[in-house]
């Protein structure tokens, strides 16, 4: 962690490795990114003007919060989160200051990223009118990026998302077939698994199943093991059929198509 005036910034150390599937995304990603703070001097020496922000949408629990926090480990940039909910909770003065100061800090230690969660949330007039400031400002600021997530894009005010404000719109899909393997494989790579555990074939059998539900399963797998017997040494097929029994996807088919 660098510190920048006394307060402690971290690099998050998740990787693009953690993420099972969504190539192209973590693709753009790095491209808008990580580029633009590795290869600064091509950029200027280019005169390409870097992208300052982007909006992640897409169902909860695949991974928005992560890919932000894997582009800022690639990027070895500062890292810094605000959530729609908790501003929103606060005294409009409080929730104005809480965003300047963080731009403030974001900017001191730069290359940074600011990382705005549940960004539909943020629609009490006057704190919409200081994100528009502070975005005006990041947009200034170099070193600063923004990265909002939101389930619900429909919900954010026009005016935060029109052209010139966040550079890309991106969704971030449920993962398909190929990701769930991918997303399965991230989350037992550390466990002890049996022979006659079959990945793919547990990727075909959930269906709608998001990422952390992915997660989910391989946890309660794990523990299905040790009830079974307190000292298992290894996490079989037939505890995966038995944790998965157990869970029911929250996302419907209506979610995914
Ligand atoms: P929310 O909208 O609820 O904030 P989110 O889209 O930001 O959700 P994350 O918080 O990034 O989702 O993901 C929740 C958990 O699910 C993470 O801890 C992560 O380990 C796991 N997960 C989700 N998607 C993936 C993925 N593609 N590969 C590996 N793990 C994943």
């Amino acid at each position: 962690p660098s510190i920048t005036r006394g307060v402690t910034v971290e690099v998050p150390k998740v990787t693009w490795e953690d993420i099972g599937g969504l190539n192209d995304l973590k693709k753009k990603l790095q491209q808008a990114v990580e580029w633009p703070i590795k290869y600064a001097s091509v950029f200027s020496r280019l005169g390409i003007s870097p992208m300052r922000g982007i909006l992640l949408y897409g169902p909860p629990g695949c991974s928005k919060t992560t890919l932000a926090k894997a582009a800022a480990h690639a990027a070895q940039a500062s890292f810094f989160s605000l959530s729609g909910a908790e501003l929103f909770s606060m005294y409009v003065g409080e929730g104005e200051a809480l965003l300047r100061n963080t731009f403030r800090r974001a900017r001191l230690a730069a290359p940074s990223i600011v990382f705005f969660d549940e960004a539909d949330v943020v629609a009490a007039k006057r704190l919409r009118w200081e994100f528009k400031q502070q975005q005006y400002c990041w947009r200034k600021a170099s070193g600063v990026f923004v990265l909002a997530a939101t389930n619900r894009p429909h919900a954010i005010d026009a005016a935060l998302v029109r052209p010139g404000r966040f550079d890309l719109v991106l969704f971030v899909q449920p993962p398909d077939l190929e990701g769930r393997y991918e997303i399965l494989r991230v989350h037992t790579r550390n466990m002890r698994i049996g022979d006659d555990v079959d990945l793919k074939r547990i990727a075909k059998d959930t269906e709608h199943f998001t990422g952390a539900e992915l997660e989910g399963l391989c946890r309660e797998a794990g523990i299905v093991a040790l009830r079974e017997d307190i000292s298992a040494t290894v996490v079989c097929n037939r505890h995966f059929r038995t944790a998965k029994d157990s869970l029911k996807p929250a996302l419907t088919k209506a979610d995914v198509d």
